[in-house]
């Protein structure tokens, strides 16, 4: 029955709709009505009736199940041939994009880095409003994987996100007003938040990361009117003199063994992944790697060490646990169950399943019961050596012990970037296929023998000498054809993969699929494509002109299908192995990009232009130096710059710096010059000398690539050099 409050809701959202429409002439103050009036409805209705509007991306992964399957189907495999780009927006970032923008009634909210939030609109792209927390730049220093942010999300008038120094926000949805803020963190450890918030139940859920640096792990319920704390669920045991939090954690402390884990945090954080089945009223919840990463330095007495690399079902009224399922008991590889999780309903065995699907870093792709936990299937969805299979009766890995790295080093697949990273997966239920960004890469694991826990540095404990870059360009040539990554359609119910697309590089974009049988993908060497989503076939392809590695949604306005995505290279594996080496005419200018059928728009071509590495100064260092040099680079100084002085574009590239900043090079490295810009003064941890061997070594480097780059290594070995020794950007900016 309407009542007279519902008919004048629905006049208020009819007239602010109109007026969005452009129906009436558009005033900042109607559309800001009009925002206000189709966002103030956002809940639990509209979003678990999503398939009834399929205009909107209400929610993260779409819908709660988070399947980012698009019931849209104007742009499919046969018109996708016609798509353009409708229009783009300039986000002024020059590092990683990876949000999942949430679009309702045409307008898109989306974040880019340092947790900015931008609204747009869908029609045009033109900027509505921006909000900029203003995160002071020395907490990047904390950002393992760049100064990233997921996304929002949009409830009842207001937009949530979460900033990189652990605060949660929420907006007035009609003009970025905040309308309060609440600090999620512990300020004196390093947590740092780059997941997107979900709202469930009037609760706005928030994890945090940090796992690398030394925290421990919680995921947090705030109200969404008030932003009052209702509950937090801890992931790993706290000080075991101190009385537990939960139950949760009674039954986690019996997991550990020896060690002073609690001192460093023991990591678990849950940084990115969701879900939510409303039926069963139960949250799902991903958590990540221990701190350190090898368990025999966290946990020497063993055990499984609950709840790391694990999936975690709560009640959302409460974050009490109803039931788990570890999917690296022991977890010692970096090996996050954070991985995006999907929900689907598929017929197995003759049987109608309830299932949880999720490709954690560890390789292999899980099907479970998601009523209980209970484990149906695993199979490896890319090499894998730490384990020959996972035992159908235990439902555990059947581990290959040297992996373990007891002594020495291992060679282990996959690689600490996972199988599968945080790039979102889809799920199309016509042809029935999950689809993986997919990463194909081994890491060197040893652990570091003389670990000691340093407050606020990178303590995963490993030995950082077999992750020395190789000094001949051979071996380079070979570590990077080591690397590689591809699009694979996974059948849940065979556990198998059903087809690929072998990608020219790895670390590519999240994905969309949509009912036009299509999977959306943007790609590292810099386009966005689509691919028929039963076959694998290529339908379509744009150059961007940028790496990207967020996942696309797609939306409509007035009918018309579009499919918008935000493009800007970065990331862990970008900023740490300096890839893609400047690939062609590749950039780093962040953009939200839309397409739509018979879009005419047309991104600006890259200005670029060729500039030598300049000649650095002479600083003297013996050998042992040298090397002292290298480590000391390598310790605090190569997670962003890159390994082997190679930035991958979107921090400086240290081996082009000019002559000004050679000379000034303390003033900057060690007294922090450019804070603001995101480079954190040093002094705290490199006294003079050190701060002099990690120049001598950047010098070194550069002078090696100037002698490199004058033989004929790059055209030899074109997948090293790219065009590193020669191409840069012209007029980048200051990097924010
Ligand atoms: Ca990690």
């Amino acid at each position: 029955m309407l009542t007279l409050k519902t008919i004048t809701v629905q006049m208020a959202v009819l007239a602010a709709v109109a007026a969005i429409s452009g129906c009436e002439r558009e005033t900042p103050q109607s559309r800001a009505d009009a925002i206000r009036a189709s966002t103030a409805s956002v809940t639990a209705t509209r979003i678990q009736a999503a398939d009834a509007e399929p205009g909107n991306w209400l929610a993260h992964g779409r819908t709660y199940d988070e399947q980012r399957h698009s019931p849209l189907s104007d742009i499919n495999a046969e018109t996708v041939a016609e798509l353009g780009l409708a229009w783009y927006w300039d986000t002024s970032d020059t590092r990683g994009l990876e949000a999942t923008p949430i679009v309702v009634d045409g307008v898109v909210f989306t974040t880019g880095t340092w947790s900015r939030v931008y609204a747009n609109d869908g029609r045009t792209g033109e900027l509505i409003w921006r909000y900029d927390p203003e995160v002071p730049k020395a907490w990047g220093k904390y950002a393992c994987c760049d100064v990233v942010n997921r996304g929002v999300a949009v409830w009842k008038g207001r937009v949530f996100v979460g900033t990189l120094d652990g605060r949660l926000v929420a907006l007035d949805a009609a003009t970025g007003d905040v309308v309060w803020e609440t600090l999620t963190i512990d300020p004196e450890r390093p947590y740092t938040i780059t997941g997107a918030p979900r709202v469930v139940k009037d609760l706005v859920v928030i994890g945090n990361g940090g796992g690398e640096y030394g925290v421990r792990g919680y995921v947090t319920a705030y109200d969404w009117e008030t932003g009052e704390e209702r509950w937090r669920f801890w992931t790993v045991p706290g000080d075991p003199s101190q009385p537990f939090e939960s139950p949760a954690m009674e039954l986690a402390a019996t997991t550990w063994s020896g060690g002073n884990w609690w001192e460093i945090g023991g990591g678990g954080t849950a940084w990115d992944s969701f879900a939510f089945d409303p039926d069963l009223n139960l949250l799902y919840v991903g958590v990540g790697n221990g701190t350190p990463w090898n368990r025999d330095l966290r946990s020497p007495g063993g055990g499984d060490n609950l709840f790391l690399a694990s999936i975690v079902a709560l009640n959302p009224d409460d974050g009490s646990r109803v039931w788990h399922y570890q999917t690296t008991p022991g977890e010692t590889w970096d090996y996050t169950a954070t991985q995006h999780m999907i929900l689907a309903d598929i017929e197995i065995d003759g049987t109608n399943r309830k299932v949880i699907m999720q490709a954690p870093k560890n390789g292999f792709f899980y099907v479970l019961d998601r009523t209980n936990g209970e484990f149906i299937s695993a199979e490896a969805y890319v090499p894998v050596n730490w384990a020959t299979h996972i035992d159908p009766t235990t439902g555990r890995p059947v581990e290959i012990p040297e992996a373990r790295h007891p002594e020495g080093t291992a060679l282990v697949y996959p690689s600490a970037h996972g199988g599968h990273n945080w790039h979102p997966m889809a799920y199309n239920p016509a042809t029935g296929y999950a689809y993986i960004p997919a990463i194909e890469m081994a890491f060197p694991y040893a652990k570091k023998p003389d670990f000691e826990y340093l407050p606020g540095a990178f303590n995963s404990g490993i030995d950082l000498t077999p992750l020395l870059p190789p000094k001949t360009v051979e071996a380079r040539a070979a570590m990077f054809a080591s690397m590689k990554g591809h699009l694979a359609a996974w059948d849940p119910v065979a556990q198998k993969e059903a087809w690929r697309v072998q990608h020219p590089s790895t670390w590519n974009g999240g994905l969309l699929t949509t009912a036009g049988n299509l999977v959306f993908q943007g790609r590292s060497d810099g386009y966005f494509a689509a691919y028929a989503a039963d076959t694998g076939e290529l339908k379509w392809e744009s150059p961007v002109y940028t790496g990207i590695v967020a996942a696309p949604v797609s939306y409509a306005i007035d009918g018309e299908q579009y499919v918008a995505v935000i493009a800007g290279w970065g990331g862990s594996f970008t900023l740490f192995t300096g890839a893609p080496r400047h690939k062609g005419n590749l950039i780093s200018e962040g953009r939200l990009l839309a397409f739509k059928l018979g879009g005419e728009a047309l991104l600006p071509e890259p200005d670029v232009t060729h500039v030598n590495i300049p000649e650095p100064p002479d600083i003297e260092l013996s050998e042992a130096e040298l090397a002292q040099g290298e480590m000391l680079y390598h310790t605090w100084c190569s997670s962003c710059h890159g390994s082997d002085v190679h930035s991958g574009s979107s921090v400086p590239d240290l081996k082009y710096l000019p002559a000004a900043a050679h000379s000034r090079w303390n003033v900057i490295v060690r007294e922090g010059a450019y804070e603001t810009v995101g480079m954190p003064g040093f002094k705290e941890i490199l006294g003079e000398a050190e701060s002099r061997l990690v120049h001598g070594y950047v010098v070194n480097r550069a002078k090696a690539a100037i002698a490199e780059c004058q033989s004929d290594y790059p055209k030899q070995y074109p997948e090293v050099f790219g065009t590193a020794c020669t191409k840069r950007v012209v007029a980048a900016a200051a990097p924010r």
